[in-house]
């Protein structure tokens, strides 16, 4: 995806931000041949050859992973509390992807990992409303009237849900495994929707992000997102 060129020379490790623009300004940075000296200028880093005083720049390549996050991993960089990391279980990749979004220490299921800022920013931005599912396995078994609050949104504490579709996938006396498409992601967003509606959420697993299904990958694995998978969500 395009980016800033001064961010592309940062990342790069040529220079700081602040040091990379005055590379550009000064008319050190020649994309494919012609020198550039706009700083808000946007490229590809995997499109373009870019050069600085004549030497071509390793861009580094942008990645972008699917993991089956394991629960009793937490989804962020790094942790005070000293728990396992996700970045632990890509210990192959050298690029240094971090998740786009969240999911719970207890969650597990599909984590977008990448290296790409833009793509992130892209994929998680609430007008996208990019759809979330989620089998939650849920404390009793929540009537029509409770099934219908979820899917037509209800308040939360400092936002309304947006319409969901909600299907039970399977009942027993005591709990049942329901399906919950929603369209944003707010923090507990799921746990706080049965909340509102009196069941516990038990168990919980996202199974896609947008078309991009877990499948069959089993939980601590990832692989690289197709092609095609990554064009359907930019
Ligand atoms: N909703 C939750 O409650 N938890 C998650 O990890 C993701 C969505």
């Amino acid at each position: 995806m395009a980016e800033r060129l001064q961010k592309i020379l940062a990342q790069a490790g040529v220079a700081s931000r602040r040091a990379a623009e005055q590379l550009i300004l000064e008319g050190r940075v020649e994309v494919d041949g012609s020198i550039v000296t706009q700083l808000g200028s946007r490229f590809d880093p995997n499109q373009v050859r870019i050069c600085v005083d004549g030497q071509e720049i390793a861009a580094e390549k942008h990645v972008y992973l699917l993991l089956n996050k394991p629960a009793g991993y937490i989804s962020t960089l790094s942790d005070p509390q000293g728990r396992r990391l996700v970045t632990e279980l890509l210990q192959d990749i050298p690029e240094r992807v971090f998740p786009v979004g969240r999911l719970d220490f207890d969650t597990e299921g599909a984590l977008i990992l990448t290296n790409d800022g833009a793509f992130a920013h892209s994929i998680l931005h609430p007008s996208r409303e990019i759809p979330r599912t989620y089998e939650a396995l849920v404390s009793g078994v929540p009537g029509p009237e409770a099934l219908r609050r979820l899917e037509s949104g209800l308040d939360l504490e400092e936002f309304r849900t947006r319409p969901a579709q909600v299907r039970i996938l399977r009942r027993a006396a005591q709990q049942c495994l329901v399906e919950i498409v929603i369209h944003e992601g707010h923090k507990r967003q799921v746990r706080r929707m049965f909340q509102a509606i009196g069941h516990r959420v038990l168990h919980l697993k996202r199974t896609a992000y947008g078309n991009l299904r877990l499948g069959n990958l089993r939980p601590g694995r990832w692989r690289r997102l197709s092609p095609a998978e990554f064009r359907q969500l930019f």
